[in-house]
């Protein structure tokens, strides 16, 4: 009983790995590593540098592995860059889920995890937002992912693939040990920049835009620790195979922080000064960003562990800390 990772190098899917391996689980990487990190795998993993719009080299792996269950992470996910280049989008991450699934079902799995994203909500009509709320993306990243979870709903119906969706709220963090963290090409992510900046790395963080319509002004946001987020595909998965139907759940803390309360809780956990100015706003970013997670909690059993955004960032830090170039110091 073999699950493959796809997207199992990256800062996401490193982390699952590790959780389905401390779990006893039979675990298949796949990732092109375009943005992942080969020693971010442990050894003895079985590893492929596949990417997943090559559907021969993808059915190989499903030739020579026994898969029975997917989780999917191997997509572009970065916003302003899907809004300048949403084609790219598209192509990544529609167009590879649908060769995904046609090997899946060419090899009859019909169970798959997907990480889809609180940006297919859009400017959300209500907060915290539930699963039941309108989904509106406004930027490609969103649209695409809206877009998998669209072909999956129909794949389900005409050939009766199970799926999960779990739409992610913003994902910061590292493995406690600080063996894996996060370690993009081009980093854009906001704990990451913090970081960075309390490390000296870089000079200032800009805090994009003042004048959102919430309690401080600057965008607000859900930050979930990347460990409870891989606690919860690990339920995901086990739902399914217990042959649950279809589902979709939010994972996110249901506390949202601005960026302004994100700088000043780095500055606590981190005890460093953290320089940081106001900039424009970002092009598709929303107001505010919450999630309900209820139903992930009744339904799955989802139990997070981390509640305080200090120790999210704490954990970040430690992983920095140790690897201040990232994969490159390992
Ligand atoms: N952000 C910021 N400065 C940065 C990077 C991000 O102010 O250098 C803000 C961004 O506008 C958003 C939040 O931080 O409100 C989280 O952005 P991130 O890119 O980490 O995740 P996203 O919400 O886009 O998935």
């Amino acid at each position: 009983m073999s699950v493959l990772v796809l997207g199992g190098a990256g800062y996401i899917g490193s982390h699952m790995v590790a959780t389905l391996l401390a779990a006893k689980r039979d675990v298949v990487v796949v990732d092109n590593l375009l943005t992942g990190h080969r020693s971010s795998v442990p050894e003895g993993v079985p590893f492929y540098e596949v990417d997943i719009r090559d559907k021969a080299a993808l059915t190989e792996v499903f030739e020579k592995e026994h898969i029975d269950q997917v989780v999917h992470f191997a997509a572009s996910s970065i916003v302003p860059e899907s809004v300048e280049q949403p084609l790219k989008y598209f192509n990544n991450n529609v167009y590879g889920m649908i060769n995904l699934l046609e090997v899946m079902l060419d090899f009859d799995v019909k169970q798959i995890v997907f990480s889809s994203t609180a940006a297919t909500y859009g400017v959300a009509k209500e907060n915290p937002i539930k699963e039941t709320t309108p989904q509106n993306p406004i930027n490609p990243y969103g649209e695409s992912k809206l877009q998998m979870e669209h072909i999956m709903k129909w794949a389900d119906q005409a050939y009766g693939l199970k799926w999960v969706a779990l739409r992610y709220f913003n994902v910061a963090g590292a493995k406690t040990d600080g063996s894996i963290g996060e370690d993009h090409p081009t980093e854009t992510h906001l704990v990451p920049i913090i970081l960075q900046t309390a490390l000296g790395k870089r000079e200032k963080i800009m805090m994009f835009g003042d004048d959102y319509n919430t309690p401080d002004g600057f965008n607000v946001r859900d930050y979930v620790h990347v460990m409870d987020l891989a606690d919860a595909h690990v339920l995901a998965l086990d739902y399914l195979a217990k042959g649950n139907d279809s589902n979709q759940f939010n994972l996110g803390s249901a506390n949202g922080f601005s960026v302004k309360q994100m700088v000043e809780a780095a500055r606590e956990a981190t005890g460093k000064e953290i320089p940081a100015e106001i900039g424009p706003r970002r092009a598709g970013d929303p107001d505010s960003l919450v999630a309900s997670s209820a139903k992930a909690r009744e339904v799955l059993g989802w139990e997070p562990k981390y509640d305080d955004v200090k120790e999210i960032i704490r954990t970040a830090w430690n992983w920095l800390q140790k690897h201040p170039n990232g994969y490159e110091d390992r």
